[in-house]
């Protein structure tokens, strides 16, 4: 079975770590293919950094740090304080000493013209996670935030949510480098190629939407033959973890599973949400005037991630529901 998903960071890789589980548990051979956001991507002290590519990576790879769920297990932070007593910043976003390797590798090879591609194959090399690893697009998006603050500014997206936790609210996101990017070698073919395509729980906003704002990345998963299943990153109208609420709200979007729902639906033929919101977000996503001919069909599940065995459930679930095992509860 061919798997195809897209994702972000933390949420995303969890997901996907349990979707290998849940694959195993099942005794199905699967190819997955992960297509991962690279607008969070930013250059610090000359080094590329990709922190969506490296928190799957590493998740899936088994050496992430598990409290933070993101960056190196067991990771300690010379080489920041180093460059904090050289005063040379930016101090707020830190780089763990075995996480440093990662991006001299990536930028080493970067500079010698490998494409983004080929670099994180390379580094997938070592960690072996399990999927096939691609990122959105070789060519750099950077995810923007333009800022309410007098000055009316855009900042880098890492500026805003790791220095600022999206305090100062949001206007906008907009995407710079877009207009010249396409989706990287195989996205394409590995969502019109799927039997399945699930989208995680990433954040719909600055996770998924750089992904899907790229050219043919909506219509291939609009045109493919596999059920697109998503997993709500909501429950009970707050975001699970994260601050995707200051993302949604920037977008007049309710940060509830129908909000989230709505933004995808054009996408998506099922849409996993909790128990608690399976009425309210069957009603918002079926039109009034079709009631029987619903174009998303919503499931409630525990949306809760708590632990490993948790994921594994989750992603088992959006697999079930994609082969029509879970039964549906609202149109199809
Ligand atoms: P990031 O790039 O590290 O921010 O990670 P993602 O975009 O992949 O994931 C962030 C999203 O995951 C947030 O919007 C969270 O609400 C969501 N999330 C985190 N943990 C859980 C969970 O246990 N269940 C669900 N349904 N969503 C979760
Ligand atoms: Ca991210």
């Amino acid at each position: 079975m061919r798997v195809a998903a897209l994702s972000g960071g933390v949420g995303g890789a969890r997901f996907l770590r349990g979707l290998l589980g849940a694959l195993r548990a099942r005794d199905v051979a699967a190819e997955v293919t992960v297509v991962a956001n690279t607008g969070d991507d930013i250059t610090l002290h000359g080094l590329r950094v990709c922190p969506d590519l490296d928190t799957l990576m590493y998740t899936l790879g088994g050496g992430v740090d598990e409290a933070q769920g993101w960056g190196r297990d067991g990771d300690t932070g010379h080489v920041a304080a180093e460059l904090a007593a050289y005063g040379a910043g930016p101090d707020w976003f830190t780089l763990g000493d075995r996480d440093v390797a990662t991006h001299l590798v990536r930028t080493r090879m970067l500079g010698a013209g490998y494409t983004l591609s080929e670099v994180t194959r390379a580094l997938c090399e070592r960690w072996r996670p399990g999927v096939r690893l691609l990122p959105m697009s070789d060519q750099p998006v950077e995810t923007h935030v333009v800022v309410r603050d007098p000055e009316r500014r855009a900042v880098h997206l890492q500026e805003w949510w790791v220095r600022g936790h999206a305090e100062t609210p949001a206007e906008g996101f907009p995407l710079l480098g877009l207009d010249r990017a396409v989706p990287a070698p195989g996205v394409l073919d590995a969502l019109r190629g799927a039997d399945v395509v699930l989208l995680p729980p990433s954040n719909p906003v600055v996770s998924l939407g750089p992904v899907l704002a790229l050219p043919g990345v909506r219509d291939a998963l609009r045109g493919t033959a596999a059920p697109v299943v998503g997993v709500a990153p909501v429950v009970g109208g707050r975001t699970v973890r994260g601050m995707a609420a200051a993302c949604l709200a920037a977008l007049d979007v309710p940060c509830t599973a129908a909000g989230v729902g709505g933004l995808l639906r054009d996408v998506l033929d099922a849409w996993l949400v909790d128990d608690a919101d399976l009425g309210a977000t069957r009603a918002a996503l079926t039109p009034a005037d079709h009631p029987d001919r619903a174009d998303v069909a919503v499931h409630g599940t525990d949306l809760l991630m708590r632990d490993r065995e948790g994921a594994v459930r989750l992603a088992g679930t959006a697999l079930d529901v994609a082969l029509g095992l879970h039964g549906a509860t609202a149109g199809a």
